[in-house]
């Protein structure tokens, strides 16, 4: 990590949707050719000297951006819709796990524990996940939404435009379809 941010590169990569797994079995109808397109910059900054100590190294700094749209359950009409997903973190690295943990809380910063095999696609895809959306959805639905099953000719029943009669509780189902028709 240190040689990389040294070089000061921003290193661009496009990785299949399907190679990231715990990512892939949130998607729905996930096709071959879906990606995510990342960037990951490392830089030296120099590091923040605690009291009483001395600090030598420089600090490695990670910034990751991505952007994909992963193709998602819709909680309102159950299709399939594509969410655009964006990612823009910066990390710090820490020498170990213990520093990780008692630095976190003043750290704006993410923090990520120095490891001989840093794994960049698994905080990649730990970043995805965590900016799904917890209800994803279409802003407007392709197909109607069905309300219930087994009472087909609902949404039809006022398509004449007439109004319901008298006396008659009007059938919410059929307002509803009403307002939708009419924007
Ligand atoms: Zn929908």
């Amino acid at each position: 990590m240190q040689a990389f941010a040294k070089e000061g590169q921003a290193h661009s990569e496009t990785t299949l949707l399907q190679n990231l797994q715990r990512l892939a079995q949130e998607a729905r109808a996930l096709e071959p050719n879906m990606a995510v397109k990342w960037k990951a910059m490392a830089e030296l900054r120099p590091a923040a000297k605690a009291a009483g100590t001395t600090a030598s190294e420089d600090d490695v700094w990670l910034h990751l951006q991505a952007t994909a749209e992963v193709p998602l359950t819709c909680q309102r009409c159950m299709g399939a819709v594509l969410t655009p997903v964006e990612v823009d973190q910066w990390y710090r690295f820490v020498a170990t796990e213990e520093i990780a943990m008692a630095e976190d809380d003043q750290s704006e910063e993410d923090l990520l524990v120095t490891e001989p095999q840093f794994d960049l696609l698994a905080v990649l895809e730990d970043e995805l996940l965590m900016a799904l959306p917890l209800v994803p959805m279409h802003e407007d639905c392709p197909t109607p939404v069905v309300l219930s099953t087994g009472e087909t000719g609902l949404f039809q029943a006022d398509e004449a435009g007439e109004a319901p009669s008298m006396g008659e509780k009007p059938n919410p189902f059929a307002v509803l379809a009403q307002l939708k028709t009419k924007k």
